[in-house]
């Protein structure tokens, strides 16, 4: 028996962990401003819905899935990512028009791991469906960006794309077809299979990088409604102050996308993995799962890749209070009980151990506020820092709620 994680994931301790609930706390506060409420869809899925709507030629379809048969024969997936399973919910729900939704959880993918890759990744991620106008691509940048900007993330950059649509998207593809095949061989054996069955996902390939630089781009393809699209979409993150950058390689690695993709990059990160997310529009992807036609937009964000871009910076404290009680942990127990309920984290000693060993606790904890109790009936004295206070002990709740 080996009391160790399975290879490609990882516990996550304290000071790490504090920090997770930092970001996860802003991550509910930001969607909920921008009026995205949470929905919680299953951690499995029927397999079917991945290989219709990540597409079957992705890799995470081909190569990363977890996939098993459940008892009862049917095939099931560990979510690898989590749009596919929204746009189900929404689906399943009979929602009519402008339909948002924020969620957050873990995904799975069998992939080698790394730095800022595990084979349990944590995602946050939003979509809004069923509006196909430029306006909800822009609210939708708009969040993450702010978010990821406001957790800390320094030297944050913004990568916008058009990737077409049914109109215009297979005459670029066909130019791309033929751009690939007169140079098939400087391709790597991966990208020549894709050149017939997904050529713009040879734009995606790290070992191909150095001669794809050429390669004709879908922005000088777009159709009349793409292109005002993407002008209304630069337009708007204009105007709201979000500087981005136009990536003309940028096709994200899922097939779904239309028009809008978009990364954002933590420029502070090792160059392979230094997307700490991205998103773009998916006119057809309700479709493709077998549903009616809403075209949706939407990002995920891997919190993993977040929390690697903040560093080693220390957590905030977890407590406020920290309780010393020179006599027994019974007579602290109604004074803490009364300090939580008044909204303070306080913790204390539960197993009776020596006054000098509780001191130690307390100085351990980080809490900015130690009590120490003397006694029933006697004052309590209370160390913020280097100043100490002697309070009666029925005011000392009211004192420490009025002092945070
Ligand atoms: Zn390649
Ligand atoms: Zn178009």
């Amino acid at each position: 028996m080996s009391f160790q994680p399975p290879k490609g994931v990882d516990d996550i301790h304290l000071p790490e962990s504090g920090i997770w609930r930092r970001v996860l706390t802003a991550w509910e506060e930001w969607s909920e401003r921008f009026g995205y409420p949470l929905i919680i869809t299953p951690i499995f899925e029927s397999t079917e819905l991945f290989e219709r709507g990540v597409g079957d030629t992705t890799d995470v379809v081909t190569k990363q899935m977890y996939t098993f048969e459940d008892k009862g024969g049917r095939s099931i997936t560990l979510r690898p990512e989590g749009t596919a399973g929204v746009v189900r919910a929404f689906l399943d729900s009979g929602a009519q028009g402008a339909w948002k939704a924020a969620y957050s959880g873990p995904m799975f993918r069998y992939e080698r791991p790394q730095k800022g890759r595990n084979r349990q990744f944590y995602q946050v991620g939003v979509e809004y469906l069923d509006v196909e106008a430029p306006m909800a691509d822009i609210e939708v940048i708009e969040l993450g960006y702010r978010y990821i900007e406001d957790v800390g993330v320094e030297e944050l950059e913004l990568r916008i794309n058009s990737l077409g649509d049914a109109t215009c998207r297979p005459v670029y593809l066909e130019n791309l077809r033929q751009f690939f095949k007169d140079i098939e061989e400087d391709l790597c054996d991966d990208s020549v299979a894709l050149i017939d069955r997904n050529p713009l996902r040879i734009l995606d390939c790290k070992v191909c990088a150095d001669v794809v630089g050429d390669a004709p781009s879908m922005t000088d393809f777009l159709c009349n409604e793409c292109q005002a699209h993407y002008d209304a979409v630069k337009r708007g993150l204009d105007t709201v102050g979000i500087p981005f950058i136009e990536d003309k390689k940028l096709v994200r690695g899922l097939d779904y996308y239309t028009r809008t993709a978009f990364e954002y990059i933590g420029i502070g990160l090792d160059a392979a993995q230094n997307a700490v997310g991205g998103g773009g529009r998916y006119d057809g992807l309700a479709e493709s799962i077998g549903g009616r036609r809403a075209p949706g937009v939407g990002f995920a964000l891997g919190i993993d890749r977040i929390v690697l871009a903040l560093g080693e910076q220390p957590g905030e404290p977890e407590l406020d209070i920290y309780v010393v009680s020179e006599t027994t942990p019974a007579d602290a127990l109604p004074l803490v009980s009364a300090l939580r309920r008044g909204g303070l984290a306080v913790d204390f000693d539960a197993s009776g151990r020596s006054v000098k060993a509780q001191f130690k606790s307390a100085a351990k904890s980080g809490a900015p506020t130690t009590v120490i109790l003397h006694g029933q009936g006697q004052d309590v004295s209370v160390r913020i820092e280097d100043d100490r206070h002697e309070i009666p002990l029925q005011e000392v709740v009211n004192w420490l709620i009025s002092h945070k």
